[in-house]
């Protein structure tokens, strides 16, 4: 059933170009009005109303056009974000993204948040030739968003359907009692990842994203309230490491050299799709294949170190709810990056990579439709026709680039799975999201930045985010902080969500966290489930667990060997979970389909 109509409004954004991203100069009486001049700005421009067809069209910047009856309503500050060379998209409406009427001049972060429903006016059916280049790309997480960039870049007309208002999907912000959150991720620990993801895009980490570095970075404490601390500095470390057991501080150096020596070997792997036999054979990667076909078990084992160094060292696993045994050996890589190349934390939150990424979109002229989420996609002959949305619409696409769980895509999305693929998908075990609860602290706050507590027997493992340290929120004496735990999917399934909510509430009530707080409030709770429904997982679950064999595999691939035109992004496909992993994610699938269609 089509949604009733919303309120009409038609929002363009216009801008002069300037410099690379063609950022737009700031009008001076944006300053008058209290802009900071350092602000880089933008016009809103805003009609009531339909747009009707006689309006008059004229050129008002190179690339810009507008209709004569819009008028500026305010300018909008945008931190951290260039690229303001943007294009208008007649004939599509623009509601606010949150139903109400009309649109206030006044909506805090507006321009961010467009709406287009299209289904008031469509726009004109692309005739034969523009059909060929019409892709639409299926979720704004990190992997759709960095996928729509680099397809827009290439010449194709964009558009990108996201279920939620915005855009960022796990790594989105979450907005509570006055206080900004990261939904999910809480530290960038493969820098050079997005650094890599950035420059595909033709933009600059730095310059876009500034990042903090973190030096006192996380400990892990026993359930006998013994504790092993990391910092960026390796020597540091390993002298913490020495005082306790003496003796482990060099094999600790060694280990970190070591890893580093491969993971620097083996990084060209992940900026390729398939990276084969030849492409390891080519790259000389080859030479550390006996290492890939390892579990992070063996490999830690292999180090020599006490046995709670390991654990702490393994924590990464800890929280993606997998066994050592299970997990692959390159996790054992985190120490060799914390200590080469540093954890980071973008200041504004990690958050402000998705919201860069979509002004980037936009400023290559993908068009963004919130609040629209895909049933189905449709083939025929084992080729994508296009998708049908929750509104009855269909939108036809000469290919897709899902950006959706790899199993939603091809198991709930797909109008006729191959039954082979369907088998072998449902059985890959899934990661639970686990619970997290969103906090306003009072007292003292002091690094570490992370602190992990194990749990007793085969509970998993809990973990406290200060994020105050890098966050500079307070409202009335309170900052932000969050406590999260892991959950075993199964474990999630059984108890389904009141027993994830008591599980959480329980934690809550543990004292280790709390120790040096005067006082608390819990802002909002989210449990697996609430994860799964609010955020569109599959099964309430991130994505397969990232276990050896899985990525020895290769993963979900980024070009469909089963439906031509249908090409995938995102955690469940290579290389992976991470932030900067998805980004690149979106990158190589969308070079897939860039190379298949030109
Ligand atoms: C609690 C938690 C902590 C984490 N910590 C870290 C960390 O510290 N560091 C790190 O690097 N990573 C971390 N991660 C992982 C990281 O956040 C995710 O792997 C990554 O953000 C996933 O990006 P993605 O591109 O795969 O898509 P997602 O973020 O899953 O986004 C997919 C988007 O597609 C939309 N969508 C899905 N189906 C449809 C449909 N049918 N129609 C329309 N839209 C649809 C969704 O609404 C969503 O917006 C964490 C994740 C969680 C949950």
């Amino acid at each position: 059933m089509p949604a009733p109509p919303a309120p009409a409004a038609l929002l363009c954004r216009t801008g002069r170009a300037r410099g690379r991203h063609g950022c737009c100069a700031t009008p001076a009486h944006a300053q008058s009005a209290g802009v900071q001049h350092s602000a880089r700005c933008m016009s809103l421009v805003w009609r009531s109303g339909r747009p009707h067809r006689s309006h008059r069209m004229r050129r008002t910047t190179q690339g810009v056009e507008r209709s004569l009856s819009q008028r500026p309503v305010r300018h909008a500050q945008l931190p951290c974000i260039s690229c303001l060379r943007l294009r208008e998209w007649s004939g599509l409406h623009v509601s606010s993204a949150h139903g109400r009427d009309g649109i206030s001049s006044d909506s805090p972060g507006l321009c961010d948040r467009m709406d287009w429903t299209s289904h008031h006016a469509a726009p004109a059916r692309p005739g034969p030739s523009e059909m060929s280049r019409q892709i639409v790309v299926i979720g704004a997480g990190v992997g759709g968003l960095s996928g729509a960039v680099r397809l827009a870049r290439a010449g194709f007309a964009v558009t990108v359907l996201e279920a939620r208002e915005q855009p960022g999907g796990l790594a989105s912000e979450a907005s509570y009692d006055g206080f900004s959150f990261d939904a999910g991720p809480y530290i960038l620990l493969d820098r050079p990842g997005l650094e890599w993801s950035f420059e595909a895009l033709g933009l600059d980490l730095t310059a876009e994203v500034p990042l903090i570095g973190i030096d006192d970075v996380y400990e892990v404490e026993s359930p006998d309230g013994s504790k092993v601390v990391f910092y960026s500095d390796v020597e540091k470390t390993a002298g913490g490491f020495e005082e306790k057991w003496p003796g482990s501080a060099k094999p600790y150096k060694k280990f970190v050299r070591k890893m580093e020596r491969i993971s620097r070997a083996l990084r060209p792997m992940l900026q390729v799709s398939r990276p084969g036999a030849l492409g390891l054979i080519r790259s000389g990667a080859w030479l550390h294949a006996p290492f890939l076909v390892r579990s992070l078990a063996a490999v830690l084992s292999d180090s020599g170190l006490p046995a709670p160094i390991v654990e702490a060292m393994a924590i990464w696993t800890h929280v993606a709810g997998q066994t050592k045994s299970q997990a692959p050996s390159p996790l054992a890589f985190v120490p060799a990056l914390m200590h080469s190349v540093g954890p980071y934390y973008p200041k504004g939150g990690i958050r402000c990579i998705p919201q860069v990424l979509e002004q980037a979109a936009i400023a290559a002229g993908v068009r963004f439709r919130y609040s629209t989420k895909v049933t189905r996609i449709r083939t025929k002959d084992c080729s994508v026709l296009g998708v049908e949305t929750e509104r009855g619409e269909f939108i036809p696409a000469a290919a897709l680039l899902s950006n959706s769980a790899a199993l939603q895509t091809y198991l709930q999305l797909l109008d006729a799975p191959a039954p082979a693929l369907t088998k072998r998908l449902s059985t890959l075990p899934l990661q639970s999201p686990g619970v997290c609860a969103y906090l306003a602290v009072r007292g003292r706050v002091t690094p570490p930045y992370l602190a992990f507590k194990l749990g007793e027997g085969n509970q998993r493992c809990r973990l406290l985010i200060r994020a105050s340290l890098f966050d500079t929120q307070v409202v009335d004496g309170y900052v932000p902080a969050r406590l999260l735990a892991p959950m075993e999917y199964a474990e999630a399934e059984r108890v389904g969500p009141a027993g994830q909510a008591s599980y959480l509430d329980q934690l809550l009530e543990e004292d280790w966290w709390q120790r040096d707080l005067d006082d608390f409030r819990v802002l909002a709770k989210r449990t697996a489930e609430q994860w799964g429904t609010q955020y569109h997982l599959y099964a309430n679950s991130m994505n397969p667990v990232m276990t050896g064999k899985f990525m020895r595999q290769g993963r979900v691939p980024h070009r469909s060997p089963q439906v031509r035109g249908l090409y995938l992004a995102g955690s469940s496909t290579h290389p992976g979970q991470w932030v900067s992993f998805c980004a690149i994610s979106g990158i190589l699938a969308a070079d897939c389909l860039i190379k298949d269609l030109n």
